[in-house]
């Protein structure tokens, strides 16, 4: 099985640190609204990817956290008048309305930022310790600087990133591309006791700290969405590595952008469709199918009659299956003629090539192919079978 690793920049062979056990680890998200399509797409993705890795006879554990303590939570407790905890509470249960109904299996965690303050502040001394952070006014930042191997994974250098730093940077900072690890309270958020005093975690560190907690140093697979490769993922390696010099991830897996006229589906353009109105209008099995149908590093395209294509198309995958249904409850002869085995022998083939496409990066696109192939000779031969049963 290959994979592509963003780390590497190519596909490379899956080697797991453990054999026919795969770990991994996907960002979920940020709850202060409901999901919209956007977010739906790394949800089907990796959920697609954890039941093939399933069916190809891995043990997998597959942990999704929910960050509910951050900026836009507290913008948006104060703009309900909600609590920002309580807030995120309500979202958190929304978001699983949403996943069930689209089919999304549970996580076997789904751990929560405000659930692992003490880790995360625990992680914050080592890192102080260790030379990698630096307190100021009660926040506390990381030293950019300090890992020598910072960039690699988006392929951006350092010196690049501070001669293109913006003009009004914190200047309690040592430097501009250092990043909070921690942050005082201001007045009406949440906040938790620490060693800097009351203050609140960053969002990068919370997934490095629930990560490792529950998968170890080293997890096989990172999963997200390509936007979160910079600053998020780059971050959580400097955490990680930094505190346990051992490598972090061995495959960073990113899917591409869902698109609406080529611009980025997000709440903060304002353009996105909420998935429970996608599902108002179609089921969760074509959604999951439009969703699937593109390779997951492609960009893909939003527009209500790409869905309609997806219904139909889905629609006819569907209909073989029931005419095989009734074709085997009506069959009278139990014998397997000449033209079943020839036919039982193209599916087979067909099926191992459904297998090598999904073994090649999860080619998702070029395996629902076969399976139309599939349909097709199982259709012709009914449709000459059912006329021999007419006779
Ligand atoms: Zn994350």
């Amino acid at each position: 099985m290959r994979v592509y690793n963003t780390l590497s920049g190519r596909k490379e062979e899956l080697v797991t640190l453990e054999p026919h056990r795969v770990k991994i680890y996907a960002c979920g998200p940020t709850t202060y609204n409901y999901i919209h399509l956007g977010n739906a797409r790394p949800l089907v993705v990796f959920d697609t990817l954890r039941r093939y890795l399933t069916y190809r006879g891995y043990d997998v554990t597959y942990v999704q956290n929910f960050t509910d303590v951050d900026d836009k939570i507290i913008n948006r407790s104060r703009e309900e008048g909600e609590e920002a905890l309580k807030l995120a509470e309500r979202y958190i249960d929304e978001y699983f309305e949403d996943a069930d109904t689209l089919n999304i299996l549970r996580a076997d965690i789904h751990p929560r930022a405000s659930q692992h303050i003490e880790d995360i502040i625990k992680t914050i001394e080592k890192l102080i310790d260790k030379g990698f952070a630096y307190e100021v006014d009660g926040d506390v930042f990381y030293r950019v600087k300090a890992f020598k191997e910072y960039g690699k994974l988006s392929g951006r250098s350092v010196e690049d990133m501070l001669s293109g730093a913006r003009v009004e940077v914190d200047e309690r900072k040592e430097e501009a591309v250092d990043f909070a690890l921690w942050k005082a309270a201001k007045p009406g958020e949440p906040f938790w006791d620490s060693p800097w005093g009351q203050g609140r975690p960053g969002w990068h560190i919370e997934c490095s700290v629930m990560a490792t907690k529950y998968l170890g140093d080293t997890i096989d697979i990172h999963g997200g969405g390509s936007d979160l490769i910079f600053p998020h993922h780059e971050n959580e390696i400097a955490q990680a590595e930094a505190l346990t010099d051992k490598p972090f991830v061995r495959y960073w897996m990113h899917n591409g952008f869902l698109t609406i006229n080529s611009e980025k589906m997000s709440k903060s353009l304002g353009n996105f469709f909420l998935l429970r109105e996608v599902l108002d209008k179609f089921p969760a099995d074509v959604v999951r199918f439009y969703l699937i149908a593109t390779h997951y590093r492609s960009p893909l395209d939003f527009d209500d009659g790409k869905l309609e294509e997806a219904r139909k198309a889905l629609g006819r995958l569907k209909t073989t299956l029931m005419l095989v249904d009734e074709f085997q409850q009506n069959s009278v002869s139990a014998d397997t003629d000449l033209k079943e085995i020839e036919l039982l022998d193209k599916v087979n083939e067909l099926r191992q090539e459904f297998i090598a496409a999904m073994n090649d990066d999860f080619n998702t696109a070029r395996a629902i192919g076969h399976l139309f192939e599939i349909s097709h000779l199982i259709n012709s031969y009914l449709a000459t079978a059912f006329q021999i049963n007419a006779l």
